[in-house]
C-alpha cells in the first residue's frame, strides 16, 4: 500500500535565523539556502547560512559565558539542573508542532516524531542527564601521610556539536544534555538538510532562561561551517555524528589545529542473527522494524540479518510478506509506516546500492522501486541469496534495504558478523540463554541486544567499536565525554 498524497497541515515556521547569545542573527555574508521537503522536493523555506564569520562570533559569545565569573559558572549544580528541566518542561508543551516540523523538514511519520521526542528522548535525555548535576563526584585517592589527593571534575568548555539529518531533535538532545549536565557551553550545527527544529528549539532554550552565550545554534553546510567549527583554535571539544568518511575529517582537523577533544557516533553495519530455535514470527517481526523503521536511516539499522539455514526459506517468505504490506507514503496520514528518504542524493544513492545487489547476484525478492513520482520514497527492498562479500553486505546503505544472509554453524556466523569496519550494534534472536550471552560475549559491537532490537536506553551507553567510532553518549559514560578530570594534590604542612 502507498500513498504520496501529502495531507500536510500548514506547519509555520517561525526561526530561520542564527542563534547567538539568545539573539537571532542574519548570516554576515549575507546568504541562505533551501531547506527541501522530502515528502514533496519542494522548498520549505529559506535559512540563513553560517559561515566562519558566524562561527567566531559564536565562539566569541560561548567564551564570554564561559568565563569564570559568568553567571553560567556561578551557579550551584542545581540550578542548571533546573534550566534544563525548564527546557525539556517546553518541549513537552509544544510537542504537537514540534513533530509537525520534524515530520514536514525530516519525513519521519509525525508518531515517530513524537516519540523521538517522548519515548527515547528528549525529554527523558534532558531530565535524566539534569539529574546528573550534582552527582558527578570526583574521588580523594589515598596518598602519602602528609597529602590530601582528590579529583575534581570539571566541564571542558566550549563544545561543538555537529549533528546529523536522521534524528534531527533527538540527536541534538543526546547532545545537549550530557554537555550543559556539566556545566559547558555550546556552538550546535545541525545537518543542513534539517535545521528547523534545532533554532525552534532555541528559542524554548532562550525562554527557558539560559544566559546569554551557552547555547549558540549556527545552520549551515559541512565544507564551510562544519569545518569551521572542526579546525577551530578556540574550541575545546568536538561531538559528532554521521558518516565514517566526514568522522575521519573531523577527527584529523582536531590533531591539526589544537587537539581538542572529540567524540565520534559514526555508522554501522549491523548484524541480526536469528537462531533456529527462533519464535519465526516474532524474529520476521524484529528483523523487518530493525531494518526499516525510520525508513532504515539510522546508524543502527540491522542491516546484515543472518538466518539459520534451517528456517531461511520460511523466514525469506514472511520478511517478504510483512514488506509487501509496508506503508510507505505521506507521513503526515496516520496510517504510514514509512515516510521519504531525505533527499535527492540518499534516495539515488540507495537506487544505486539496489542495482549493485542485482547485479552481483543477490535475489530481489520484492520492492527497491520509486513508489509516487515526488519526493523520495522507496518501497522496502528484500534481498535472500546475499554473500559476504557484495556491497550490500559491507557498505552503509541508510535506506530500506534488507540483506538476507544464510549460516549454518554458531562459530562461523561468530566469525562472518563481526567481519566488518564497524562495531555499532548486534542482535541475536535465540530462545537458549547461554547462546544469546555467548553471543553478547563475542560480537564486536557498543550495544548488543538478546532477543530485541534498537533497545536503546536513556540511562545506558551508546556507542561503537572500530569505525563506527569512540566515546559514549547517553548514562553516565555519557557524561565522561564533557569534563576534565582535574588532580589536586595538598601537602599538610
Ligand atoms: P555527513 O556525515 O556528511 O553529515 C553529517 C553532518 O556532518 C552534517 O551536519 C554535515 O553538515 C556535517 N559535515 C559534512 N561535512 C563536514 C565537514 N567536512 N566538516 C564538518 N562537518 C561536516 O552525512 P550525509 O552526507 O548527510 O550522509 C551520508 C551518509 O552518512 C549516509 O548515507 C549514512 O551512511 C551516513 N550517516 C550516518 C549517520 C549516523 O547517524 N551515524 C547520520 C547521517 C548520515
Amino acid at each position: 500500500m502507498s500513498s504520496t498524497d501529502s495531507k500536510a497541515p500548514n506547519v509555520e515556521i517561525k526561526y530561520t535565523q542564527i542563534f547567538i547569545n539568545n539573539e537571532w542573527h542574519k548570516a554576515t555574508n549575507g546568504k541562505t539556502f533551501a531547506v527541501i521537503n522530502p515528502s514533496t522536493g519542494e522548498e520549505i523555506c529559506q535559512v540563513e547560512e553560517g559561515t566562519r564569520v558566524d562561527v567566531d562570533k559564536a565562539v566569541a559569545a560561548a567564551r564570554k559565558a564561559f568565563d569564570i565569573d559568568s553567571p553560567w559558572r556561578k551557579f550551584e549544580p542545581v540550578v542548571r539542573g533546573n534550566l534544563m528541566r525548564k527546557f525539556a518542561s517546553f518541549l513537552r508543551r509544544d510537542v504537537d508542532y514540534l513533530s509537525r516540523l520534524e515530520t514536514l523538514n525530516n519525513g519521519k511519520s509525525v508518531e515517530d516524531s513524537k516519540g523521538d521526542i517522548f519515548l527515547l528522548p528528549i525529554v527523558w535525555t534532558i531530565i535524566i542527564d539534569a539529574g546528573w548535576v550534582d552527582k558527578m563526584v570526583g574521588e580523594t585517592i589515598p596518598g602519602a601521610h602528609d597529602q590530601l589527593i582528590y579529583t575534581l571534575h570539571e566541564p571542558i568548555g566550549v563544545c561543538g556539536q555537529i549533528i546529523p539529518w536522521n534524528y534531527p531533535i533527538l540527536m541534538m538532545a543526546w547532545k545537549l544534555g550530557p554537555a550543559l549536565a556539566c556545566g559547558n557551553v555550546i556552538i550546535l550545527k545541525p545537518a543542513e538538510q534539517t535545521p528547523l527544529t534545532a533554532l525552534y528549539c532555541a528559542s524554548l532554550f532562550k525562554e527557558a532562561g539560559f544566559p546569554l552565550g551557552v547555547l549558540n545554534i549556527i545552520p549551515g553546510d559541512g565544507p564551510e561551517c562544519g569545518n569551521a567549527i572542526a579546525v577551530h583554535e578556540d574550541i575545546d571539544k568536538i561531538a559528532f555524528t554521521g558518516s565514517v568518511e566526514v568522522g575521519k575529517k573531523i577527527q584529523e582537523a582536531a590533531t591539526k589545529s589544537n587537539l581538542k577533544r572529540v567524540s565520534l557516533e559514526l555508522g554501522g553495519k549491523s548484524p541480526l542473527i536469528i537462531c533456529e530455535d527462533a519464535d519465526l514470527d516474532y524474529a520476521v517481526r524484529v528483523a523487518h522494524q530493525a531494518i526499516f523503521s525510520n525508513a532504515a536511516q539510522k546508524c543502527t539499522a540491522g542491516s546484515r540479518t543472518f538466518v539459520h539455514s534451517k528456517i531461511y526459506d520460511k523466514f525469506v517468505a514472511r520478511s517478504v510478506e510483512l514488506a509487501k504490506n509496508r506503508v510507505v507514503g505521506d507521513p503526515f496520514d496516520a496510517s504510514t509506516e514509512q515516510g521519504p528518504q531525505i533527499n535527492a542524493s540518499q534516495f539515488e544513492k540507495i537506487l544505486n546500492y539496489i542495482e549493485s545487489g542485482k547485479s552481483d547476484g543477490a535475489k530481489l525478492e520484492c520492492g527497491g522501486e520509486r513508489v509516487g513520482n515526488k519526493g523520495y520514497f522507496i518501497k522496502p527492498a528484500v534481498f535472500s541469496n546475499v554473500k559476504d562479500d557484495m556491497k550490500i553486505a559491507r557498505e552503509e546503505i541508510f535506506g530500506p534495504v534488507m540483506s538476507v544472509l544464510k549460516f549454518d554453524s554458531y562459530e562461523e556466523v561468530i566469525k562472518r558478523a563481526n567481519n566488518t569496519s564497524f562495531g555499532l550494534a548486534a542482535s541475536v534472536i535465540t530462545k537458549d540463554l547461554t547462546r544469546g550471552l555467548t553471543f553478547a560475549q563475542q560480537l564486536q559491537a557498543g550495544s548488543v541486544w538478546v532477543n530485541d532490537y534498537d533497545a536503546v536506553c536513556n540511562q545506558a551507553p551508546f556507542g561503537g567499536f572500530k569505525q563506527s567510532g569512540h566515546g559514549r553518549e547517553l548514562g553516565r559514560y555519557g557524561l565522561e565525554g564533557y569534563y576534565e578530570v582535574k588532580t589536586v594534590v595538598v601537602k599538610l604542612i
